[in-house]
């Protein structure tokens, strides 16, 4: 489950900005996870409890603000929706999607003591 990795980095780097800057404890996280970005929120959420035992994140609520996976059709020029990296455009139903959304894993902001 790489989900329980990539918090993990999340998190110490956390930890050390909230030492850095004096803090105690860590209340919330908020984590934008875009649906291209090939993490799974419900693997997130699961992972999120064992990433944070024993650091000033544990106990945290985990909010997840989920974006949409976005791209630029290349045969019709259509901006679409597509749930997967590699779909077929939406409108035309061929050519290639360039990815221009959804693609970000990132801790967008935390409440901190
Ligand atoms: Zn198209």
């Amino acid at each position: 489950m790489h989900e329980l990795s990539l918090l993990e980095g999340m998190v110490q780097g956390l930890e050390e900005e909230a030492r850095r800057q004096g803090f105690v404890r860590i209340h919330q996280v908020r984590l934008e996870v875009g649906r291209l970005s090939g993490a799974e929120p419900e693997a997130l959420r699961f992972a999120f409890g064992p990433a944070t035992e024993g650091t000033l994140a544990e106990g945290a609520e985990l909010v997840l603000l989920e974006a949409p996976g976005t791209g630029l059709c290349r045969a019709c020029g259509a901006e679409v929706e597509i749930g997967a990296r590699f779909d077929p455009c939406p409108a035309c139903g061929e050519g290639f999607v360039d990815v221009t959304g959804g693609t970000e894993l990132r801790i967008k902001d935390i409440d901190v003591e």
